[in-house]
């Protein structure tokens, strides 16, 4: 994967999401619903739940296919929804 901000290559890992995640969510927004604010946010529409690879009985989940970049310090994510 090349970076797409300095078109660097950039080094394959994973994200693992550690800790007790029982009732939460874990969605993605377009930026519209993303800035909505205070009593707006409560109608937030149209996300996309990310889907963890693996859900473990340690409540570790595990998110494939994320890049990293040396140069700009970013991390980017290639993420699959629930459909
Ligand atoms: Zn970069």
């Amino acid at each position: 994967m090349v970076c797409p901000i300095c078109g660097k290559e950039m080094t394959k890992g994973g994200i693992i999401l550690s800790g007790k995640r029982i009732s939460g969510e874990f969605k993605w927004y377009p930026q519209n619903e993303f800035d909505k604010k205070g009593l707006k946010a409560w109608d937030r529409s149209d996300g996309k739940d990310i889907n963890a690879m693996d859900i473990s009985l340690m409540g570790v989940e595990k998110f494939k296919d994320t890049y990293f970049c040396d140069t700009c310090n970013k991390i980017i994510g290639i993420f699959t929804i629930n459909e």
